[in-house]
């Protein structure tokens, strides 16, 4: 009999496990699946990181994306700590960080993305933070517990979920953002006064227009070592800081695929059935750019719900399955007493107009973005059980009449 072929995902995270668990409990895969991540970590979610285990409200193993015991029970080999350092597409195996090789037949890309390094005089002084993995959060968690002064570089999703976070901890809180509002790259302006005064109204200060241009340390000399003492903006606002934390987005882990001579272009460049330009290898989550056929358009997100849906996706197109990714981009966030959820990409520049569905100020409501009358995006804020019909109302690429979507009391199935 033929030896079954051998199944290797790089990236042991939400889309990678979500990979492993679909081959195992859905196809019933039966040969060798090597699940290699670099953090010394069981996968885990990320979300948490910034809310819930922050705050020291959910326990390590509540994160797992598996227990710990799923691995060896269906027989998922799982190296933990370990680095891909190179895919040799000739020879189809992957080169380990201690030199071992390890042959693949298929493999899966999920090595999702990084965040960008602030580069200015005293970023590398101690106290200045960034926040992707669970040793992160711990570090910031024991940071924020001493309370004190904390400067947030960017106004997106986690700068925004870590000034809930620091002000909870009861931290003095200054969040310093380029751009004119929050959110900007995701939302556009319309709604980001929503966000703005919600973090006003917990003591949040914000100054929009300015960027860090230099971290301080102990007797000013930036960059010679020790604790923070200050950020300098660049329209020259000195701000005292215990803490920085640098929030000003991510960078897809694409080099390994790029190395390797796959086509890459701000991510691992995909189809809809997540395969790249090698038909043996296929990328997921974060660090693919994939082909959105409800779009129409290749898109790289940032986003727990890609990864979730996208890990399974692959795993099937290994499997020779006929799929297509064709998920309606979805987020949730959690700020304060907020819960919110956004269908679709409100991007600026793709829509033309933004609609309401209920009160803005009293923080509960639905915003729609549509462009010539049709829905692009809607995002539901303390309001539950709605995310799905936004979803359907973007897929069907309906005209809708804006007076009928703003009315609360027309189901938004009946429009
Ligand atoms: C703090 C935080 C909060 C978030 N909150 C939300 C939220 O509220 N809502 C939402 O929708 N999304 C949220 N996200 C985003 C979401 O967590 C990501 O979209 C998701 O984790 C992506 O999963 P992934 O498996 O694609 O990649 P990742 O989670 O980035 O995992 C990739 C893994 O691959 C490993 N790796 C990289 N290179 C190699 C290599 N060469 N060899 C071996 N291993 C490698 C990495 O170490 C990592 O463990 C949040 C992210 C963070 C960091």
């Amino acid at each position: 009999m033929p030896a079954e072929p051998a199944y290797v995902i790089v990236g042991a995270s939400l889309a990678g496990a979500k990979a492993a668990q679909t081959l195992r409990e859905e196809e019933g895969f039966a040969g060798p699946v090597v699940l290699i991540g670099a953090e010394d970590q069981y996968p885990y979610e990320r979300p948490p990181l910034s809310k819930g285990y922050l705050l020291g409200k959910d326990s390590w193993d509540s994160i797992f994306v598996q227990p710990e015991g799923w691995y060896p029970e269906h027989d998922v080999d799982l190296r933990r700590g370990v680095t891909v350092t190179k895919i040799d597409r000739s020879a189809r195996q992957v080169v380990l960080d201690h030199g071992e090789p390890v042959a693949y037949d298929r493999l899966l890309i999920t090595t999702g993305a990084s965040p960008r390094r602030l580069s200015v005089p005293g970023s590398d002084l101690d106290g200045v933070l960034y926040l992707r993995t669970v040793a992160d959060s711990e570090r910031l968690a024991a940071a924020l517990r001493g309370g004190g002064r904390v400067v947030i570089a960017g106004a997106g999703w986690i700068g925004l979920e870590t000034a809930a976070a620091a002000r909870q901890y009861g931290c003095e809180v200054t969040v310093v953002e380029p751009e004119p509002g929050p959110l900007r790259r995701s939302l556009g302006p319309e709604v980001d006064e929503v966000f703005a005064d919600l973090h006003r109204s917990h003591g949040v200060t914000f100054r929009f227009g300015e960027g860090l241009s230099e971290l301080t340390g102990p007797g000013s000399a930036s960059g010679s070592g020790g604790p923070v003492t200050g950020a300098v903006t660049s329209s020259g606002a000195e701000l005292p800081a215990d803490i920085v934390i640098i929030a000003i987005g991510v960078v897809p882990n694409d080099m390994l695929a790029a190395d390797a001579g796959l086509e890459v272009a701000g991510g691992v460049v995909v189809d809809e059935a997540l395969r790249t330009s090698d038909a043996a290898i296929f990328a997921a989550g974060d660090v693919s750019n994939a082909f959105n056929p409800v779009l129409g358009r290749g898109i790289r997100v940032e986003h727990w719900g890609n990864a979730l849906s996208g890990g399974p996706v692959a795993a099937r197109s290994m499997m020779g399955r006929d799929v297509s990714h064709d998920w309606v981009p979805y987020f949730f966030s959690d700020q304060y007493d907020l819960g919110m959820e956004v269908a679709g990409l409100p991007e600026p520049g793709s829509y033309d107009e933004v609609v309401y569905r209920g009160d803005a100020e009293s923080l509960e409501f639905v915003a729609f973005w549509l462009a010539d009358r049709t829905v692009v995006a809607g995002m539901n804020v303390n309001i539950w059980d709605v995310n799905d019909d936004i979803q359907a109302l973007i897929r069907s690429g309906a005209e809708v009449d804006p007076a009928r979507l703003a009315d609360p009391d027309i189901p938004l199935r009946d429009l």
